[in-house]
């Protein structure tokens, strides 16, 4: 045997990382009065208590306190009470305290560490050099967000009380990235960590004590379900902040429909991790070591799906074969450790059960040849190879420790493989051409992207999914926008459409009598039903009729919406241009639109065209902005530069009020069309006549096919048949408060982003009922990271 030999056969010796201090603190605790409430330590109302063990071992760490719905209560009676005077404080003064917690969490960085190993089984070099520090760097981040809320929000405030609820994959930095945005903003907040690892947030809610944080600011409560449950139904809370998995997200989505609650989920994931075959496989081999076996895949945006060319695909496989027997599985605690246990027997026999029936549906599943330490709850690393795109190890997301491989022969397929999921969190496009990997990043349905690596986060750039992942993003400036309101200017209540008596007299004056069809993709169709809706004149008389559109004429809308390419591929000055032109075609008929505003609404004459003017102005104001609302570049603390960009959010459905009729319709389509998205429109139920007369202003106007759709008929039918349709991606619903709770409540089959009104209307007419707040919910963030240097 040679050195060389020798060198190569050498184990590693055991490097355990201390554990006394921790062990100590733990001894020291009375966690029978964990609750953080108003700045005391308490006992549960109800005198119970939820266990948490040590992953590697099963041995019981904590008793810990177990809040029920009245110490929920209790918590946001604190958070309320602390409000007004922590929301009025100056920017500055909160910007002291954020900085305060992130200092003095510095000087507990190895004690947050080490519990948060101990707790969760994660190898303690990643709880030391990626949890904690990212969660300090997101208080000290948004220290700056706080003074800085003015100058770059104008016109927002805080939400007010914030419910958040974190999954124990993360427990500090999901904590971090719920509290850091919250306080910034002038939030209070009710935090409920999940009960797998309450001890973090247990030792940061010391800190909040330490850091001079007020009283009642911060309240964490520990619990299950039932404490979670408590959290979303309270009346007291003005936001829900979730993380967790796509299943309760969807229960909170609809436990919240009406509510009027601001909602962000951060969910679950099934992350494409591709290499093409120019790619330098030694750093994808290392990238997917971090992309799928960090923290034992139980990552939200773990790379669990590789996707490999079919030239390379052997040569690859094979060295990650060889890369895994290497991996090194034991104890958390150790620095040489690459994989510690999963969270809990139960999150292994998940793993377990997913591996099994992986494999009975014909996926091959490898592992390395590797002795499993004899107590905790640990998995090998798993490669599943021949797996089927409808394999469910290619589906599910596994949250543990296996990798689904699949291939792909040119670049068409590997983004269709790579979007079929109904996940969109994350993806990974390795690649040495940068021009093909930022080819495909943008057309990935995933909120961030990185080139060439994995896993990079920072508290500057958003992070956050599309789909099935969720809603809302943290970090950056996107993630403040998720504790912030902007001032809207309100209208009047909208009540529910009640169905007029039928107008059987012809209008009086020089009205021709007209039957309007829907508009459908770039056609005037009939209605499926063929059945037509009456509408009246302000004096009740008959002004002409509607379409009644259905269910089947919003499903071929969609489908029209969906299949136009024109429209989301279109360079925003070509966008820009058609909306010009929109306005300049809309102006030439302004007469026309005035009289029949008058005829319809009874508004005056010089109020009618009033109404028109304002829309074209509209109408060129989002032409203006097509080109202006862009994203921006982040420069994170790492050598890679991250472009977040504005991508549209689809096919988007709006349901337009009947207030200003035409202004209102326009000042919902304008923007969502300004954005790349394309529309189906619901006008007004009242008077459709003033939308369908837009059908030739649109056909003049060189908008593409299917750009715009439009279909007339009752507003409550047609909103509830959108929502449920899972290929709209956005929904807008201005309508009455029935139909707008329905709508959020019915829109869980894919998460669409809903923006109800909450019954209410908008005064249209007003400055701020256009512009950003308007462009924002027309877009996606998708941040995607682009390394550089050698
Ligand atoms: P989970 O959804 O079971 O639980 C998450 C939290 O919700 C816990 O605190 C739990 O107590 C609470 N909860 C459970 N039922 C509830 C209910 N009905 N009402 C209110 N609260 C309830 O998820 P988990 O198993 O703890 O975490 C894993 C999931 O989290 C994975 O799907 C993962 O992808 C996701 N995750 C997402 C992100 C992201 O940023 N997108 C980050 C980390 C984890």
């Amino acid at each position: 045997m040679n050195i060389l030999d020798r060198y190569h056969a050498m184990e590693y010796g055991p490097a355990p990382e201390a554990r006394n201090e921790a062990d100590a603190w733990l001894a020291a605790r009375d966690f029978g009065k964990a609750l953080f409430i108003g700045g005391d330590w308490k006992a549960a109302a109800g005198g119970k208590t939820f266990e948490t063990s040590e992953p590697s071992s099963g041995k019981l760490l904590a008793k810990v306190s177990d809040a029920n719905a009245a110490d929920i209560d209790a918590a946001v009676s604190a958070a309320a009470k602390a409000l007004p005077k922590w929301s009025a404080s100056s920017g500055y003064s909160r910007a002291k305290v954020l900085y305060a917690i992130g200092r003095a969490m510095q000087r507990h960085q190895r004690l947050f560490a080490v519990l948060e190993s101990i707790d969760n089984g994660k190898p303690i070099r990643e709880s030391r050099d990626i949890d904690v520090p990212l969660a300090i760097r997101h208080f000290i981040h948004h220290a700056g967000w706080a003074q800085a809320l003015d100058r770059d929000f104008p016109g927002h405030k805080g939400v007010g009380v914030v419910g958040q609820i974190i999954p124990w994959n993360f427990p500090l930095l999901m904590l971090a990235w719920k509290i850091a945005p919250a306080l910034a903003a002038g939030c209070t907040v009710v935090l409920k960590p999940a009960e797998f690892t309450p001890l973090t947030a247990i030792l940061f809610a010391e800190i909040c004590e330490r850091a001079g944080v007020p009283k009642g600011v911060v309240n964490i409560v520990q619990g299950g379900p039932e404490a979670g449950a408590a959290i979303v139904n309270h009346p007291g809370i003005q936001k829900i902040a979730f993380t967790g998995s796509s299943e309760v997200g969807k229960i909170i989505r609809k436990a919240t429909a009406g509510s009027g609650k601001k909602l962000s989920l951060e969910l679950g994931g099934k992350s494409a991790f591709i290499v093409f075959e120019d790619a330098d496989l030694d750093s994808a081999v290392e990238g997917l070591v971090d992309g799928i076996w960090f923290n034992q895949g139980q990552v939200c945006c773990a790379g669990s799906r590789l996707l490999v060319q079919e030239g390379i695909a052997d040569a690859l496989i094979a060295k990650v074969k060889t890369r895994m027997s290497r991996l090194r599985v034991g104890s958390p605690l150790d620095k040489n450790t690459d994989i510690g246990p999963l969270v809990d027997a139960t999150q292994l026999d998940r793993v377990k059960g997913l591996v099994a029936e992986g494999a009975r549906q014909g996926a091959v599943c490898w592992q390395p040849d590797a002795a499993l330490p004899s107590s905790g709850y640990y998995h090998l690393p798993t490669l599943a190879t021949g797996v089927s795109p409808a394999n469910i190890l290619a589906q599910e997301e596994v949250f543990g420790p296996v990798l689904a491989t699949m291939t792909f022969r040119n670049t068409e397929e590997a983004i269709e493989l790579a979007n079929n999921t109904r996940y969109g969190l994350a993806a990974s496009v390795w690649s040495e051409n940068v021009n093909l990997a930022l080819h495909v990043a943008p057309q990935l349905k995933a909120g961030v992207v990185w080139v060439n690596g994995t896993n990079m986060f920072d508290a500057a750039c958003g992070f956050g999914g599309y789909r099935e992942s969720g809603f809302g993003r943290e970090g950056g400036r996107e993630g403040m926008f998720e504790y912030l309101s902007a001032k809207l200017p309100l209208g009047p209540v909208i009540k529910p459409a009640t169905v007029l008596a039928q107008p059987a007299e012809q209008s009086d004056g020089d009205a021709i009598d007209r039957t309007a069809k829907l508009f459908i993709g770039g056609k005037q169709v009939r209605p499926d039903g063929n059945y037509s809706l009456a509408v009246a004149t302000a004096k009740g008389k008959l002004a002409g009729e509607v379409g009644l559109g259905s269910r089947k004429d919003i499903r071929d809308a969609v489908s029209a919406a969906r299949a136009c390419k024109a429209w989301p591929e279109a360079t925003a000055y070509n966008r820009s241009q058609v909306l010009y032109y929109l306005a300049e075609n809309l102006s030439g008929r302004a007469a026309e639109f005035a009289a029949r505003l008058n005829e319809l609404t009874g508004a005056t004459p010089k109020a009618a065209r009033d109404e028109v003017d304002q829309s074209i102005e509209r109408l060129f104001l989002y032409a203006g902005l097509a080109d202006k609302f862009e994203g921006r570049v982040h420069q994170p603390p790492a050598r890679a530069v991250t472009l977040a960009l504005h991508e549209p959010v689809g096919v988007v459905g709006i349901v337009a009020p009947d207030a200003s009729p035409l202004l209102g319709l326009i000042s919902l389509v304008a923007p969502a069309l300004a954005m790349g998205n394309t529309v189906v429109a619901v006008p007004s139920e009242r008077y459709p006549l003033l939308a369908t007369d837009l059908y030739q202003v649109i056909e003049y106007s060189d908008v593409p096919a299917g750009a715009i759709n439009i279909v007339t008929g009752r507003t409550a039918e047609l909103a509830g048949v959108l929502a449920k349709h899972d290929d709209v991606d956005g929904l807008w619903v201005f309508a009455d408060a029935d139909t707008c709770g329905k709508a959020e409540a019915e829109s869980i089959g894919n998460l669409k982003r809903v923006w109800s009104g909450n019954g209410r209307s908008l005064d249209w007419a007003s400055d701020e009922a256009a512009g950003d707040a308007f462009l924002r919910r027309a877009i996606e963030v998708k941040n995607v990271w682009v390394p550089y240097g050698d």
